[in-house]
């Protein structure tokens, strides 16, 4: 590891931005391959610097900003995105042996790996814990058969974190065990799925006899439905949070951009128009959609655009706290902070949509904003079902937040197989 700025933890985060812009200045060049970038950054710290060394350099989330800010101040690509550094790494970092962690950490954060979620299933959505594909022991391998579903780029994946049943005769919530899957092997067949969005994000997945080493079996047997709580922890704050700002490439083996140049990868608008997020730049963007539209006098329009501005501030307070940054801890800051980013998207495409009138409608090269803000809309009612839908983020703070009972179902502790099919509880 070279790393060219030392971690220091008092630095202000003006220190911060200031020296990882003097190293963008030394160090960047569009015309890098993504691999080589992705691996300059990850060498000095710089993708995730809030990790601590040799990953990353320990830095407060102020001064982790400080690096984006950087980033983005220099038009630099920031370092890779998705699944495998929002939900494998925490996971791993937290349950993983250290064999498993030198195993798969470096090679998630220069983007050497690209990783998919394999939890959900037709039956199993909400109902996360009724998952029916089975893993089982066969000498140091697992067989795994079953199928998943809405399998996030499932179709770029080195790897699945995944979770399976692994004792039928236990109770519903401990007979699941959590293992890192190589997808690319004869067992896993991955299905890409349109949406209305016309792109294919998610997949279907069919799991016939595909093998995992038990050496990547993450935390005990058994003990898979606590592992895949601290991923949906992940989950609901990374979610919650606004994001990006800069083009990105998707890291992994599978779809090829590790090869090539950075500067195939830097087109703002198109990484802003993909994101389904609100940021505080698509209020920006509202605003200018506003003024072309000879809006931005009108009353009602101010009214909605100081309303979602609010609205995203207080999102990244929220997404903040829930990632432990700020203020006291009550269990439901991921879900609040959630359904806050849920409501500020609905917020903002009402908001689009009144700017616009009829022409929101308009797709492609009929679009008045280059289709930006359409593709957004039809995007928005993603965020309120991935990671949990709206309602059971509600069911969670009202049963664990604010102690109200929880819904009738069957005991906990009756054996998964004599539960009726769809029991949901
Ligand atoms: C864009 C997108 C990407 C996704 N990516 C992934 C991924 O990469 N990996 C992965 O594993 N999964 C992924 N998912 C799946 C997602 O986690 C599930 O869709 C979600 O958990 C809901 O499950 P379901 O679709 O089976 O709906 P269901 O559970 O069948 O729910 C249907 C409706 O019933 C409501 N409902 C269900 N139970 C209750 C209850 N107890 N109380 C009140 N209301 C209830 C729900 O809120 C919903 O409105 C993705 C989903 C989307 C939309």
């Amino acid at each position: 590891m070279v790393a060219t700025i030392e971690p220091h933890a008092g630095r202000t985060a003006d220190a911060v931005q200031a020296e990882v812009e003097a190293w963008i200045d030394e160090h960047w060049d569009p015309a890098l391959t993504v691999r080589e970038w992705w691996s300059k950054l990850a060498t000095a710290g710089l993708s995730y610097s809030m990790l601590a060394p040799p990953y990353g350099r320990g830095y407060s989330r102020e001064q982790n900003a400080a690096v984006f800010a950087a980033l983005r101040a220099k038009g630099a690509m920031g370092p890779p995105a998705g699944i495998g550094t929002m939900l494998s790494l925490p996971t791993i970092l937290t349950h993983g042996t250290p064999e498993q962690i030198e195993q798969f950490v470096p090679r998630i954060i220069d983007g050497t790996h690209g990783w998919c979620q394999l939890f959900s299933e037709p039956g199993a959505g909400s109902d996360l814990a009724g998952l029916q594909t089975r893993a089982e022991r066969d000498g140091d391998e697992w067989v795994v058969t079953g199928q998943k579903v809405w399998t996030s780029t499932g179709q770029a994946a080195d790897y699945g974190i995944l979770i399976a049943r692994t004792d039928p005769s236990a109770p519903k919530h401990q007979g699941i065990t959590y293992f890192l899957m190589p997808m690319r092997q004869p067992g896993v067949d991955v299905r890409p799925l349109r949406e209305m969005t016309g792109h294919a994000v998610f997949n279907e997945v069919f799991l016939d006899g595909a093998r995992v080493p038990d050496s990547l079996r993450l935390g005990d047997l058994g003990a898979g439905w606590a592992v895949a709580n601290t991923t949906l922890s992940h989950e609901r704050a990374g979610i919650g949070e606004a994001s990006g700002g800069f083009g990105r490439a998707a890291p992994g083996s599978i779809v090829g951009h590790l090869d090539r140049p950075c500067s195939d990868f830097l087109d703002k608008a198109r990484a802003q128009m993909t994101q389904g997020h609100i940021s505080p730049g698509t209020v920006k963007r509202f605003i200018e959609l506003a003024r072309e539209a000879g809006r931005l006098e009108d009353p009602m329009i101010r009214q909605a655009i100081a309303d979602l501005h609010t609205r995203v501030q207080v999102m990244g307070w929220s997404a903040r706290r829930a990632k432990g940054g700020a203020g006291g801890r009550t269990g439901v800051e991921g879900p609040l902070a959630k359904i806050g980013m849920t409501g500020t998207l609905r917020r903002g495409v009402e908001l689009g949509c009144a700017i616009l009138g009829p022409d929101a409608q308009l797709w492609g090269r009929d679009a008045a904003t280059s289709g930006w803000f359409q593709e957004l809309m039809v995007f928005s009612p993603a965020p309120g079902i991935y990671g949990g839908t709206d309602e059971i983020q509600r069911n969670i703070i009202g049963e664990r937040g604010l102690g109200l009972p929880k819904e009738p179902g069957h005991p906990r502790e009756m054996p998964f197989k004599d539960l009726p099919a769809n029991a949901t509880r």
